[in-house]
């Protein structure tokens, strides 16, 4: 015990004084993690926990096959994709397969990260088009490089973000039927009366816009399901206007959603460009964008496109090891059968507890939403860092996100058990019961 608590202080204090203190951290104090192996971490104190929060390692941690690969290819040549060897088209055909068929989403960008997918995507809506303009909702994080970062308008990672979004960013209402300016599931026309204002607003301005870019469930919030229609209405309309149409999928892309391998699939659309990137390296940095040739086109106008370790040998390989993992181990099926009892199990436990507001997402993407009265919707944000923090006592690994921090953020490896997911709620259940 406390010989290895001190070394996790000292861990945590060597750290903060060579990091900036900007850079994000959760917890007050961390667990040291050593090891992970599926669903589980294990700390330098030989504890174990079960993860609820890493979708990056969407296939479970410490996948073999992907150390294998890895491996292997670290072992024979690493290069990159200006160069011609096995493995660059076939990873390349193999994202392409995976979008909807006759989607025209033909033609594959490879970079390391979400923060680059969401910039380049952004670059290519505004080459395609000739326009500038980029429509991002209220409260979505897409990253932090310069364009992305300008598309962030949550206020949990900058408090004045609306007050200082550039002049290329209209930011449109955010659709949340549960606390949103309209609620319900029936409100999509609605929020697409004002997003139509908002286009007559852009045209009047002469600023029609490039690209509506958003998250195809709000994963920022939580995992919020769009009201019936929305998505699919905002696409007619942005599309009526000359621009294009840009799913963030970063978040709740690649399977997670369980009974469709894409966001924008639950919404019966199809998008022009689509950002992916987390869950593909199962931990190693992979980011992608797919679009149609035509898009994609629109970049030779500006010159050359090349990322020195986007499409490397390496991102190859391990990105070829991770879509075989998927398959093999069947990840999509059990994110919708573990997703959708974990779900049940939690709506089953809101009768009981009154703090616990809606149940968010699908698959294995959920959100608790953490209340203090039904009605208002007042956000139990002080509860939910609290609960946090006593499940991690309790060997559960379960963080908040929305932009009032109150929602129970649950986006665990996808190799997530039935018995795992009832643990979880057992845990729950416990500290809810201890006196809230
Ligand atoms: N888009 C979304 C929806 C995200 O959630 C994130 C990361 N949280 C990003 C983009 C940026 O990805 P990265 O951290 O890999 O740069």
């Amino acid at each position: 015990g406390r010989v290895q608590r001190d070394e996790a202080e000292e861990e945590l204090h060597r750290r903060q004084r060579i990091f900036a203190e900007a850079q994000e951290r959760y917890y007050e104090h961390p667990p040291q993690i050593e090891r992970g192996w599926r669903h589980h971490l294990i700390d330098t104190t030989g504890r174990s926990y079960i993860d609820m929060v890493n979708n990056v390692a969407g296939l479970g941690h410490a996948h073999p096959g992907v150390a294998r690969a890895a491996a292997r290819q670290l072992g024979s040549l690493a290069t990159n994709s200006r160069f011609l060897f096995r493995g660059l088209a076939e990873y390349s055909e193999r994202l392409v397969a995976l979008m909807p068929e006759g989607s025209g989403l033909d033609t594959v960008l490879l970079v390391n990260s979400g923060s680059e997918a969401v910039d380049l995507a952004i670059h290519l809506a505004q080459a395609a088009t000739g326009r500038r303009t980029v429509i991002a909702l209220r409260e979505a994080y897409h990253g932090w490089t310069m364009a992305s970062d300008a598309v962030t308008t949550s206020a949990y990672d900058n408090p004045d973000a609306l007050g200082t979004r550039p002049d290329w960013v209209h930011v449109a209402d955010v659709p949340n039927p549960f606390r949103g300016t309209y609620r319900g599931d029936d409100t999509a026309a609605q929020y697409l009366v004002d997003l139509s204002s908002d286009l007559d607003v852009l045209a009047a301005e002469g600023r029609d816009p490039a690209a509506f870019l958003c998250e195809s469930i709000l994963g920022n919030a939580g995992g919020v399901v769009l009201p019936h229609g929305y998505l699919a209405g905002a696409y007619d309309r942005v599309r009526e206007s000359g621009g294009l149409c840009i799913a963030d999928e970063v978040q709740v892309g690649f399977g997670r959603m369980g009974s469709s391998f894409w966001g924008f699939e639950q919404s019966g659309v199809v998008p022009d460009i689509v950002t992916i990137a987390k869950p593909m390296g199962n931990g190693y940095p992979i980011g992608a964008v797919i679009t149609s040739r035509r898009i994609a086109d629109a970049l030779s106008a500006q010159g050359q496109f090349f990322s020195s370790a986007g499409g490397s040998t390496l991102s190859c390989a391990v990105g070829l090891a991770v879509l075989d993992a998927m398959v093999e181990d069947d990840l999509q099926r059990n994110a919708l059968a573990v997703g959708d009892h974990l779900a049940e199990q939690l709506r089953t436990l809101a009768q009981r507890h009154p703090l616990i507001g809606p149940i968010h997402g699908a698959g294995l993407y959920l959100g608790v939403e953490l209340v203090r009265d039904h009605e208002t919707m007042e956000p139990a944000d002080a509860e939910a860092a609290a609960i946090c923090e006593r499940m991690r006592e309790l060997g559960v690994i379960v963080l908040t996100t929305s932009e009032r921090s109150n929602v129970l953020k649950i986006k665990p490896p996808l190799c997530l058990t039935i018995q795992s997911a009832d643990h979880v709620v057992g845990m729950l259940d416990r500290v809810l019961s201890e006196g809230w």
